[in-house]
């Protein structure tokens, strides 16, 4: 068994403020007015949300749009502590909003996107992190669908002694227009979490979907594959918002998508599902002996080629193959990408296989 990533990390709790699971992190996209600020959290407070986010400092992929107020409006993030209860929460990406953030008693900073994507920002800010082992950090995945970097990054963190340590799922930027602003390729944190079973993974709906309509089923799709959380923009009147205005809820809205929502057992067994995971089981030694035993034709015919002079890849027969194993696959009701990309791997596989026999110096010689 291998040992354990990020083995420290401790569960993200604070004294006098009872979270439950999920975890739901609510508020704007940016920081705009102490107005904009308490009306919103104020607001949030009451549909039940114990932390309240805003950005402070914005990064923009553009120049010329909304950048933040800055540090003013730390004060009003602590005037939403003093007048609600609430935990609050900005993003920082320097070692100055880290110092500024911390002296001003924030309780969560988490690290955006285009940051985590930068390993010297990181570093920057773990050092700035040192000596801060009370701190509690959430690590966006990076822009781009990069394990290593996100893993990197929170590695980072960690090294500085940060152990109350959390990752934001915020899907991955493309080129393109697609449904989602950001593509969420869910097998990625679910990687994650595979490696690091004890870091807390929340879901951020807002920036993977980009658009308001797209909140409630990423939420409960994040909450079904076992996300610990979620992180969502909320604005008092949000289509004046000054940033990521098509994304954000009204706390009204963000209520009903939270009383809506369906949060699972999170026992993971049971006797009827342990059933079905014999069953699936049992498919998967079938697939593995099935894949051997079709290695071995792969390297008989191999030798067969060997013996004739044949080259190992004769392109209409592997066209063949491929489109006749494409259709038949699709008249069982799998999906055609699904079996390409099946189909190429145990293709190129077989002919990994066939060229070692081929370059094998004859039995005999050396
Ligand atoms: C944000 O949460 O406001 C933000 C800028 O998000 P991201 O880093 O995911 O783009
Ligand atoms: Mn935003």
């Amino acid at each position: 068994m291998e040992k354990e990533l990020l083995s420290g990390i401790v569960p993200i709790t604070f004294e006098g403020v009872e979270i439950a699971r999920p975890m739901v992190i609510a508020g704007p996209c940016s920081a705009e007015s102490e107005r904009q600020v308490l009306d919103t959290a104020r607001a949030l407070a009451q549909a039940g949300v114990k932390i309240f986010r805003a950005g402070v400092w914005k990064p923009r992929t553009r120049p010329g749009g909304f950048e933040g107020v800055g540090q003013c409006a730390l004060q009003w993030l602590n005037t939403v502590k003093e007048k609600t209860g609430m935990l609050v929460a900005t993003e920082v990406a320097t070692r100055e909003h880290v110092m500024a953030a911390l002296d001003a008693g924030i309780d969560i900073l988490w690290i955006g996107a285009r940051t985590s994507a930068n390993p010297f920002a990181i570093q920057e800010i773990a050092d700035a992190l040192e000596g801060r082992d009370d701190a509690t950090v959430f690590v966006k995945n990076p822009v781009n669908p990069d394990l290593e970097l996100w893993m990197g990054a929170l590695q980072r963190i960690y090294n500085a002694g940060v152990r109350r340590l959390g990752a934001i799922h915020r899907g991955f930027s493309a080129y393109g227009e697609h449904v989602y602003r950001n593509v969420p390729q869910w097998h990625i944190p679910l990687e994650l979490h595979r490696r690091v079973p004890s870091l807390p993974i929340l879901c951020d709906p807002s920036h993977m979907g980009g658009r308001r309509e797209l909140v409630a089923s990423i939420s409960q799709q994040a909450l079904d594959m076992g996300f610990d959380g979620l992180i969502v923009e909320a604005h008092c009147d949000p289509d004046h918002a000054l940033s990521d205005k098509e994304q954000q809820v009204t706390p009204e809205a963000l209520n009903s998508i939270l009383q809506a929502l369906v949060v699972r057992d999170t026992h993971y067994s049971t006797e009827s599902l342990d059933l079905l995971r014999e069953q699936v089981d049992r498919c998967d030694n079938e697939l593995l002996e099935v894949l051997a035993k079709r290695m071995t034709v792969c390297r008989d015919i191999g030798r067969y080629k060997k013996e004739h002079s044949m080259q190992v890849v004769q392109n209409t027969r592997y066209d063949d193959v491929l489109s006749s194993r494409v259709s038949q696959a699709a008249a069982m009701g799998l999906g055609e990408e699904f079996v390409r990309s099946v189909m190429v791997a145990i293709h190129e596989e077989s002919v990994k296989q066939q060229i070692e026999i081929l370059n094998r110096p004859e039995e005999g010689q050396q």
